[in-house]
């Protein structure tokens, strides 16, 4: 009755997914054992060291969420928020605004410092507004405002939080694997992040990490923790080495064995490469791309200084149809990029650059797209100049 869906080929370069690797699409493919098998505990413990290693962390409490980087925002928030607590939120695009509704949800008190989209949260406005109130319990932000391409300085808000012995909740779902991200020493309490972004594994599971801190907070917690699957204290008897039983693990729910499979590749590839190469390839496409996007004219929504290698905001020129640019890409060539959100709604396109699509090829393969489908609109450019450029910049990079 139905025929077997087959996707049709795209090369995805905008706000995530991004394309995900052969070797991780045949990982997932692998039969299914059963989740308390002998075999998939220990590629669960291999999961949470590399996950360790890639959120630069020492924390025990290490582990995927069975569910998408929503999922991961929402087991920050609920495991550490109780009603009445007094809570910062950074707030300078859609994911920010998301962490107050979690707050707002759990009876909790945001309060928000807000930035204009397109610009970061910085260290001095988190300070001024701690010091207007005393009894914040916890700051939360996004590093990587995937929204508006924004990279706000993690490690300097955290030591303001830190100075004031405030908890941290940190959303990296962009900024893992495409930048620095250093858990431990940036004194971070709690982060999550997202499978389908610079890990470059399919969507829908989200890594996340929490100090030993972040645990006697919610050991002390004077009420019950509200959502029963996200719950650390029991997701961790799966999870976790409970040592008072010996290292045995018991059921919680039915871990998405094969998705933990790809998982298991995507970071072992990551890994091969190396972080800090990882994180230097992003930003090389990133300033490859840039340079071949100004010189056509165009102009980037972020200042240089807070730009976000994987995600690229590219202003929209007068005269040009902005949705029409992004269908003729996608129809024609297979190619996704992202539209603006909000009050940047048609104003903006979104260029990811994460994981296997931060290379020159890629950068230089859309460049070329996008250049006809701006010509084809009767914009004034040399179509192939635009790529010429972004090789030259390429080559002059470590
Ligand atoms: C994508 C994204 C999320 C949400 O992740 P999902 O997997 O879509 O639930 C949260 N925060 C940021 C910064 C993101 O880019």
């Amino acid at each position: 009755m139905f025929d077997r869906f087959i996707p049709p080929k795209r090369i995805l370069m905008g706000p995530g997914p991004t394309n995900v690797p052969e070797s991780v699409l045949s990982a997932l493919g692998a039969p299914t054992v059963g989740h308390l098998d002998p075999s998939f505990m220990t590629l669960m413990d291999e999961i949470k060291v590399m996950l360790q290693t890639v959120f630069n962390t020492q924390n025990q409490l290490t582990m995927p969420i069975s569910a998408p980087g929503s999922a991961g925002m929402e087991s920050c928030f609920v495991n550490l928020v109780e009603p009445g607590d007094e809570v910062l939120v950074g707030v300078n695009g859609v994911f920010g605004g998301r962490m107050v509704e979690n707050v707002r949800r759990l009876g909790g008190k945001a309060i928000v410092v807000e930035s204009p989209w397109g610009q970061a949260i910085t260290p001095q406005q988190i300070a001024t507004a701690l010091d207007q109130h005393p009894k914040v319990k916890i700051v939360a932000f996004v590093h990587a405002e995937t929204s508006t391409g924004v990279l706000s300085d993690a490690e300097g808000i955290c030591k303001e939080a830190q100075s004031r012995s405030l908890l941290t909740i940190v959303d990296m779902v962009t900024s893992l694997a495409g930048v620095e991200v250093n858990v431990d020493d940036w004194g971070i309490d709690a982060a999550y992040s997202g499978s389908q972004k610079c890990l470059a594994c399919v969507p829908g599971l989200s890594p996340v990490t929490f100090s030993d801190k972040a645990i006697e907070v919610i050991k002390n917690r004077k009420t019950e923790v509200t959502s029963w699957f996200l719950d650390k204290t029991l997701v961790m008897a799966y999870w976790g080495n409970n040592a008072e039983r010996g290292g045995a693990r018991s059921y919680h729910h039915t871990a998405p064995v094969n998705a933990l499979y790809a998982l298991h590749e995507s970071l072992r590839l990551l890994l091969n490469e190396g972080l800090t190469a990882s994180w230097t390839r992003h930003r090389n496409a990133h300033l490859a791309l840039v340079a071949g996007i100004e010189s056509m004219g165009l102009n980037m929504l972020v200042d240089i200084e807070h730009r976000l290698p994987q995600l690229n905001t590219i202003k929209v020129p007068a005269n040009i149809n902005e949705a029409q640019v992004r269908n003729d890409l996608l129809q024609e060539q297979g190619l996704e990029i992202g539209a603006g959100l909000g009050s940047l709604a048609g104003k903006v396109w979104r260029i990811g650059l994460m994981g296997p699509n931060a290379t020159i090829e890629r950068v230089t393969i859309c460049l070329d797209h996008f250049s006809q489908a701006l010509a084809k609109q009767g914009f004034d450019i040399d179509i192939n100049k635009a790529s010429t450029q972004a090789r030259k910049m390429h080559s002059s990079l470590q």
